[in-house]
């Protein structure tokens, strides 16, 4: 593959001018797969990243737009022609910097972005294909400047810092958001003390996202900068519980939330808290931790958005023969990305389109044995504009199981807004903030980002809103 690129990248190089028409015909390049069924017994990454001659090559289709739809589709306007004009050229360390000045987790976006809904849904280039899938595979290539960072350049480097400005701040929570609001108010000069109520960092990206798709030496390389940069980090301690909102402003000017929206929710089904009955947060992050968890040979998956398909290939990873998720749509409603549902069913994954847990059906030591479904037809549509459900009275279907996995959303825990008198939150438990664009939440010097903030969304968007807020605590501390 690799040959066959090098020869095409000089081939390019060669012309005396690349014309869209040769820009056309370079076919996209992507890092090699290994084979489904073999992988999916493994917690090894499952995607290879590209070669140099690969990564230079998908570089060179890029169209440079004038106005460039990928920057735009970004949340966070990655300069992305330009990284990749300098990647084409063979400028890998000028991409890598034009990178990291815009992002702080670039090394995880690359792998978990929901590219085909953002920036290469975009691409210009898949347009004129008339293919999005042909558009510029943009994760791709910035996993191969972030990766050759690692390898090449000597690892990621600690930002510049302001000199301090004497004023102190509590960031909860390391997820993404946490994480960002951290070391940008780091670099502004501020002190910052992380709380993580888990033993390690990381959230979702730790203990949710399965290694398999981000592998966790990649997490602690990315956070391998906070002890760095001076950053205190108090782990094992939940605020709500073990220290209070009210106690921390005695010692810190401002505070972050950044807690995330990781409670599970339930299905409310008979049945749901019998033994072998799991929410994926408890399936996941116990699989991803390497902690013994008792799975079956035959593994039903509850839900249809991207952490359903998750816990369903984790399911392969730890022994089981035959994986069904259950959905009460069809695979068009499917929340879940096209390019996740493809690797579940490539992986041989079995969805039961149409249809719902009735109950869980206990044997005689109280472990789930069966799972009754109802079964579904769609109806007109909801506010939303999806069909609607519609349960067919008097069908169901009773399939053998020995775990069950609950995969139907989460919200924000309540720990800590039970404990802050002042602090308001919407139905689904996230922070009320002071005007769209604020991040400061109904008590004076608290601030959110994060899922805690718009409700679970992606790793981009938490960094994004992590580091908005970041922004506005400096405002708030220094004017
Ligand atoms: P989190 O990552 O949830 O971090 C919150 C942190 O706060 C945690 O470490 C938690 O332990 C800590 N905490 C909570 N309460 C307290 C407290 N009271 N005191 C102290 N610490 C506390 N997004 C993508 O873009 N791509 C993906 O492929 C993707 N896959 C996902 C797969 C799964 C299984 C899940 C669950 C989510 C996935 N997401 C994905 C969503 C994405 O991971 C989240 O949107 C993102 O992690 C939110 O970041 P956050 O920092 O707001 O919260």
């Amino acid at each position: 593959m690799d040959k066959a690129a090098q020869a095409e990248l000089d081939r390019i190089n060669a012309l005396p001018t690349v014309t869209l028409k040769d820009k056309m015909a370079i076919p996209p390049q992507r890092g090699a797969e290994l084979p489904h069924r073999e992988y999916r017994t493994t917690m090894d990454e499952s995607t290879k990243t590209m070669s140099l001659a690969q990564a230079r090559l998908e570089a060179s289709r890029c169209m440079d737009c004038k106005k460039p739809f990928c920057t735009a589709a970004c949340p966070i306007s990655m300069p992305i022609p330009q990284y990749l004009k300098l990647l084409a050229g063979g400028n890998i360390e000028g991409a890598v910097e034009m990178i990291r000045a815009t992002s702080l987790l670039p090394s995880i976006c690359s792998r978990v972005c929901p590219h085909e809904k953002q920036c290469q849904s975009s691409c210009a280039m898949g347009r004129t294909l008339k293919d999005m899938n042909k558009g510029i595979h943009m994760g791709e290539t910035e996993r191969f400047c972030m990766d050759y960072e690692r390898e090449h350049m000597g690892g990621k480097k600690v930002p510049a810092m302001a000199p301090s400005t004497g004023k102190k701040v509590a960031v909860i929570g390391s997820g993404p958001a946490g994480f960002s609001a951290a070391v940008d108010l780091r670099t502004l000069g501020h002190d910052v003390t992380i709380f993580e109520a888990y033993d390690l960092l990381g959230g979702v990206l730790r203990y949710g996202i399965p290694q398999f798709r981000l592998p966790k030496d990649i997490v602690d390389y990315e956070y391998s900068i906070l002890p760095k940069m001076g950053i205190e980090i108090k782990t094992g301690v939940t605020i709500g519980k073990d220290i209070t909102i009210e106690q921390l402003k005695k010692d810190f000017d401002a505070i972050f939330i950044g807690n995330g929206a990781a409670q599970a929710l339930k299905t409310g089904v008979p049945g749901e808290d019998l033994k072998g009955v799991y929410t994926a947060e408890e399936y996941l992050k116990k699989g991803n931790r390497g902690v013994e968890i008792e799975s079956g040979k035959r593994v039903i998956v509850v839900g249809g958005g991207n952490v359903a398909m998750d816990a369903a290939r984790m399911a392969f990873r730890l022994g089981a023969e035959d994986v069904r998720v259950v959905y009460r749509r069809t695979l068009n409603e499917m929340p879940a990305c096209k390019a996740e549902l493809r690797e579940i069913l490539n992986e041989g994954v079995v969805v039961m389109e149409l249809h719902n847990p009735a109950e869980f059906i206990a044997d005689e030591n109280g472990h789930v044995k069966q799972a009754k479904l109802d079964l579904f037809q769609l109806g007109e549509p909801d506010e939303a504009g999806r069909p609607r459900p519609v349960k067919i009275e008097g069908q169901s279907e009773t399939i053998d199981c020995e775990t069950v996995v609950l995969a139907i959303g989460s919200r924000v825990s309540s720990e800590i807004k039970d404990t802050t008198p002042g602090l308001d939150t919407n139905r689904n438990g996230t922070y009320i903030v002071r005007a769209e664009d604020s991040c400061e939440t109904s008590v004076d010097g608290v601030f959110v980002g994060g899922d805690a903030k718009h409700g679970p969304l992606t790793v981009v968007m938490a960094m994004k809103t992590g580091r908005d807020a970041a922004v506005q605590i400096h405002k708030a501390l220094v004017g």
